[in-house]
């Protein structure tokens, strides 16, 4: 029973029955004390997995084989290293289990010296050497910089063919890229992505990432960032998530939103990873040494305005327009959060709040170079005279993206009008007129530069992308804050 629900991680009662049959006078037996130490270790409970301890050293199992390996890892787990070096050293009979529960506890502790040291002693032992072991000596390895001793590693691992085992191919890499040898990781990363084991590596580049997630490492975040998008391992809703957790974690929402518009289906999870940030997000500005400026708290906005965070986003606007008062696209912004509640009656406040305080919303327009010629459109605006001809492009557009998943962000439209009212504006705003006609006119291949004075929006952002997908052609948007550069040709 008690094996049953340990087994079943069923936890709290594997060791209530464990009291329960103490209690009833039973003696339990070797089997009986490994399956309620590891449920402690599974509650990290030291306390108890101590209190256990005692009553296998009184019924003399404490120095058993099984009894001790579980009892050195729950203390290694529970972070109580001293007391798990102690049951390990003083256990008569060692095998390969125990001295990982050691090594691993090591390793996962911050003893990495300690933890290489025991791999050698254990070479000298004759042990034999399983995956797990390997892994976890190679986990010791990158904290450290052992270059050398990571690299020895790595010929033994392959002269005992354990290179394919996903679990030590991760472990490499893992090694590698904690090295800062991004070239011998990646080189792993393309045998393993031949492999059909997504997951287990995405945890991988999980931890790394984590890992990246402040400023010193951030080069290297982006880097690996660069290689899950090379392995098309962006469309996994986890590895996506951690992105755009770890760009969020630096500040950098604006990474952070790109990262998630690039997600076919955001989930659940992608959802919860963007709204945590948020949080982070705020406190992150809150503890800049310096003070954040209206860009920061733009970016801060846009994200409240996409997971619909109203509080945060009222919050954001204020202190916008503390800094910067006559900054229409903080109320733009908020008035848009309040549409995507369908808070009409916020909606209009915020409007009239504007003419009230005379902030002007900067009106969007956009050009582009076409037969030597600046074509300038403004948002709806279609008197050009190739309207027609326009029209039925950004149609003819509009349908090939739909196609390819294009799901419009009705929800940013700010007025009360019906879905297809809102597809038709967003369709209608200017760089998509801008891309329509220089579709028309510019020949097939030569890039599409296209400029406007105010911010791309997150709609036309993945309309675009889309855009130049099904068109074949690299677009470059140039708004007021960076180049947003398209090239997603059909494969
Ligand atoms: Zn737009």
């Amino acid at each position: 029973m008690i094996s049953a629900f340990s087994q079943n991680s069923e936890f709290t009662k594997a060791i209530t029955t464990f009291c329960g049959m103490c209690d009833s006078g039973e003696s339990p037996n070797q089997f009986a004390f490994s399956s309620v130490i590891q449920a402690c270790s599974s509650l990290k409970s030291v306390q108890i997995g101590t209190q256990i301890h005692c009553l296998a050293l009184k019924a003399g199992f404490s120095y058993e084989l099984f009894v001790g390996s579980n009892l050195a890892d729950m203390y290694s787990k529970c972070g109580s290293i001293i007391e798990a070096c102690m049951v390990f050293e003083e256990m008569p009979s060692k095998d390969e289990v125990s001295w990982n529960s050691m090594i691993n506890g090591y390793a996962k502790n911050g003893y990495n010296e300690e933890a290489l040291v025991s791999f050698k002693k254990m070479l000298i032992e004759d042990v034999t050497i399983d995956q797990h072991l390997v892994c976890s000596t190679l986990c010791a390895c990158g904290p450290l910089k052992a270059y050398n001793i990571g690299s020895s590693l790595h010929s033994f691992v392959t002269k005992l063919g354990f290179e394919q085992h996903n679990s030590v191919g991760n472990a490499l890499m893992d090694m590698y890229f904690k090295l800062g040898d991004m070239d011998s990781g990646s080189q792993l990363l393309k045998i393993n992505s031949k492999g059909t084991n997504i997951i287990s590596y995405t945890s991988l580049i999980d931890g790394l990432i984590k890992a990246c997630a402040n400023h010193v490492t951030l080069k290297q975040g982006v880097q690996l960032h660069a290689l899950v998008l090379k392995y098309n391992l962006d469309q996994d809703p986890f590895v996506s998530s951690i992105i755009v957790d770890m760009y969020g974690k630096c500040g950098l929402l604006d990474h952070s939103l790109q990262a998630f518009d690039k997600i076919s289906k955001p989930n659940e999870f992608t959802w919860n990873s963007l709204i945590g940030k948020l949080k982070e997000a705020e406190n992150f500005i809150k503890s800049m040494p310096f003070e954040a400026n209206a860009y920061t708290w733009c970016s801060f906005l846009a994200s409240c305005r996409k997971c619909g965070n109203k509080e945060r986003g009222e919050l954001a606007s204020k202190s916008l327009k503390i800094i910067d008062p006559l900054n229409s696209g903080a109320h733009v912004l908020l008035s848009n959060i309040y549409a995507k509640e369908q808070q009409w009656e916020d909606v209009k406040s915020v409007r009239k709040m504007m003419k009230d305080e005379n902030v002007k919303k900067v009106k969007g327009c956009s050009w582009v170079d076409v037969d030597k010629r600046v074509h300038v459109f403004g948002v709806e605006d279609l008197c050009h005279g190739d309207k027609k001809e326009i029209d039925l492009k950004l149609d003819e557009v509009l349908r090939k993206i739909i196609e390819v998943g294009y799901v419009p962000d009705v929800d940013s439209v700010p007025f009360d009008l019906d879905y297809d009212m809102k597809v038709k504006i967003l369709n209608h705003h200017s760089e998509r007129i801008d891309i329509a006609y220089a579709l028309i006119r510019i020949p097939i291949g030569k890039p599409i530069i296209v400029k406007e004075n105010i911010r791309v929006c997150v709609d036309c952002h993945s309309a675009i992308k889309l855009m130049s997908k099904v068109e074949g052609g690299e677009i470059i948007v140039r708004d007021n804050s960076r180049f947003h550069h398209f090239v997603d040709r059909l494969q």
